[in-house]
Order: structure tokens, then sequence, then C-alpha cells
């Protein structure tokens, strides 16, 4: 499935099943019914202490502004669009902040300016405000229906614009936080064009606030499990795969060679281009092979069962692969030029008792010798 749909999957997942959930919840026990409304404060709490315990400050105010279009008073609520609004554009720009770490003075700023935000189209909303179309012109009236209408065709205007604006950020960054946003506008705005009762309205939001438990959970496990540089699986990843391997795999590491020079010679920035790109090389393999960053400039590709014999192979291909990767480098003269990386590869599978630890010693070993060999070649024995 592509990545685009992956990360949507969870939050319109979550958000399917409470929107079912809610039809049938009057079939609920009456003990059930009496806990419900605290589901969201509860929620809320858990969403909010965990933002704050995984420093992700951006969550933490996304989880007040849901925070706030449920506690807009009902008598609010009734006639006007007061929740909708507001909370959309301000879900949309703080998806267009950075993330800067949770209760610093970025977030207290990003507080302070949602509060004013919701207070102000509030304040319009009840008429304590009103538009310049409500205040005579050269001396005339001024017209309520034309208020009313521009102001309905503002708040179209907005959302459709927040809308746009938060498809566009998915499909650039295509991570989880972008799909959250969408599925938070999207059940904000199901929650306020739905004729629900406060009950089910409970019920959204508490899918809402779930969702972003659930988001943080992601990120969590995507830190401990992921190579920020790379975006591969990470050496923990790795431990993990090798606890549950089937009887037939085999391991490479793959090495890239002359790595110190190249980060002296081009700078260690650079140096990271290129660690980008092998991943990137690696990752194309993964029908046949799991590729992890080990650490430094070695990587490990794990193949499984019937993938096993084809293995020299494809590090074959995968070292061809790299080696005509072209690389635009500055010299420290400042002279533009390209060049070619290549990388060293040693692989075994395992000999009867050997654990997957003894097997990456010997592809270690292997991986050695093709380093003595002259490099830019795969050594290994099946
Ligand atoms: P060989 O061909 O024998 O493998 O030589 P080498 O220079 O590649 O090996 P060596 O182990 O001496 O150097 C590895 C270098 O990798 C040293 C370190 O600065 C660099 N390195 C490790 N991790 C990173 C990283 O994340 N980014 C960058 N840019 N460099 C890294
Ligand atoms: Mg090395
Ligand atoms: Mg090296």
């Amino acid at each position: 499935m592509p990545q685009h749909l992956r990360v949507l999957l969870s939050p319109f997942f979550i958000l399917l099943l409470f929107v079912i959930g809610s039809v049938y919840v009057s079939t609920l026990p009456e003990i059930w019914l009496a806990v419900l409304p605290w589901a969201p404060y509860f929620l809320s709490i858990t969403a909010l202490f965990m933002a704050w315990h995984f420093n992700k400050g951006r969550v933490f105010v996304a989880v007040l502004i849901v925070m706030a279009a449920l506690w807009v008073p009902s008598y609010l609520k009734q006639d006007h669009n007061l929740p909708l609004v507001p909370t959309v554009l301000a879900l949309t720009w703080l998806s267009l902040m950075r993330e800067r770490g949770c209760l610093n003075r970025f977030t207290f700023n990003r507080i302070f300016l949602f509060a004013v935000l919701f207070a102000w189209w509030g304040a319009l909303q009840t008429g304590w405000v009103k538009l310049p179309t409500t205040v005579p012109l050269m001396g005339g009236e001024a017209l309520d229906g034309r208020t009313e209408f521009i102001e309905s065709v503002l708040s179209l205007g907005l959302i459709g614009l927040s809308i746009t604006l938060l498809l566009a950020l998915w499909w650039r960054r295509v991570d989880h936080f972008s799909a959250c946003i969408l599925g938070t506008v999207v059940g904000i705005i199901l929650i306020n064009v739905l004729p629900i009762t406060r009950l089910h309205e409970t019920i959204l939001f508490s899918a809402l606030l779930f969702l972003w438990v659930w988001q943080l959970l992601l990120e969590s496990r995507h830190m401990a499990y992921r190579d920020e540089l790379t975006g591969l699986p990470s050496r923990r990843a790795l431990n993990d795969a090798m606890a549950a391997l089937p009887s037939n795999y085999a391991i490479a590491m793959v090495d890239v060679d002359h790595f110190k020079q190249f980060n002296d010679t081009y700078g260690h920035d650079m140096g990271d281009v290129v660690l980008q790109m092998v991943a990137k090389t690696l990752e194309r393999y993964r029908g046949p092979a799991q590729a992890f960053r080990y650490g430094g400039e070695e990587f490990t590709l794990v193949f499984r069962g019937k993938h096993v014999e084809g293995a020299p192979d494809q590090l074959n291909w995968v070292r061809e692969e790299i080696e005509e990767v072209p690389i635009d480098v500055t010299t420290a003269r400042g002279q533009e030029k390209v060049i070619n990386v290549t990388v060293s590869i040693g692989w075994a599978v395992p000999e009867a008792g050997d654990d997957p630890s003894q097997v990456i010693k010997r592809a270690d070993e292997a991986l050695y010798k093709a380093k003595k060999k002259g490099r830019n070649c795969v050594v290994g024995r099946a």
C-alpha cells in the first residue's frame, strides 16, 4: 500500500470505529452510559501527559484545541458555527508550525495565539464584534442579511482553504502528524455538521482525543525503532528481528568504503547524504531483504526463507546500483564535481547450532575479507 494511504489508515480507522460505535451506544449498560461523559476528560489528560512526556509541543497544543472545541458552551454552539471555524483554522495553523518541544515559550505563545483566535471568532459570532459590513457606510444602513451571507462565505472559504492546505501538507510530508490533523479536522466537521446528540458528540470527541494518544504511541515506537537520519529500522529493530528468524536465513553486512576519507574531504553533511542514498537503495530491495542501519556507515540486510537462494545475486546488484549513483560534491577549493561511492559486503548463513549473533559475526569476518580484497565487492559463503 502506498505510504500516503498508510499514514491515513490509523486515524481514519479509529474515527470510523468510533462513528460505528456511536450508532450502538444506546445498547450499552447503564453504568457505561454514566461513565461515558468522562471519557474525553480522561483521554485529554492522558494525551496531554504523554505529549509533555515525549516533548511534543504541537500535539500538546492540538489536544488543547480539541478540548477548546469540546468545551464551548452548548448555548453558544446552537446558533453559531462557533467551534468549527477557529478549530479548523487553529489546527491548520499549527501544522504549518515546526515542532519546538513542549512547555516552553513557543508552546505558550501558540496557546495564546489560538486563544485569541477563538475569542475573536466567538465575539464575531455572538455579535460582540461586528464585521465592517455591519458598520453603516456613508450614512446608509447596514444590511443584516448581507452580513450573514459574508460571514458564511468567509467560514466556508476559510474551511475550504484550510482543508486544501492540510491535504497539500499531508501529500508532501507523508507523516503521522499531518494525517492526524486531517483526521481531527474531518471529525470536527462531522461533529458540527451531523445532527447528533450530546452523547454522540462525546463519543466523537473521544475518538479525536484517542487519535492523538494513538499518534503519540506511534511516535514513541518510531523514535525507538527508526534511525532518524536514514529512516531505516534501527539496531534495536534488528535485535527484535533476530529473535524471530526462520530456520533458513542469511545476514549481510554492508559497509561504505573509505567513508572517513569522504567525510574529511567533502564534509560530514555530504557524508549524511551518502548514507541516505545507500539507505534508499537498500530499501528498494525490501521485497527480498529487510534493511537496517546497524550503526555509523554500516547497514544490515536480512534475507528470509526462499529469498536466501538469490542473496548473492541481490547483493551484487545492490553493490552495483550504489556504485552507479552520481553524487554532486564541492571540493575544498570550491570545485563542483560528480563522484561515486562504493560499498563492500560480507554475508553468511547459519551453520549447525549457530545463533543469529554468530551469523552476524561471520558476516563481519566476510566483510573484512571483502575490504582486504580491495573493496567494492561481495564476499560470503552459503
Ligand atoms: P573502510 O573502507 O575500511 O570501511 O574505511 P572507512 O573510512 O569507511 O571506515 P572507518 O570505520 O575508519 O570510518 C567510518 C567513518 O564513518 C567514521 C565516521 O566519521 C563516519 N560516520 C559514522 N557515522 C556517521 C554519520 O552518521 N554521518 C556521517 N557523515 N559520518 C559518519
Ligand atoms: Mg565501518
Ligand atoms: Mg567503511
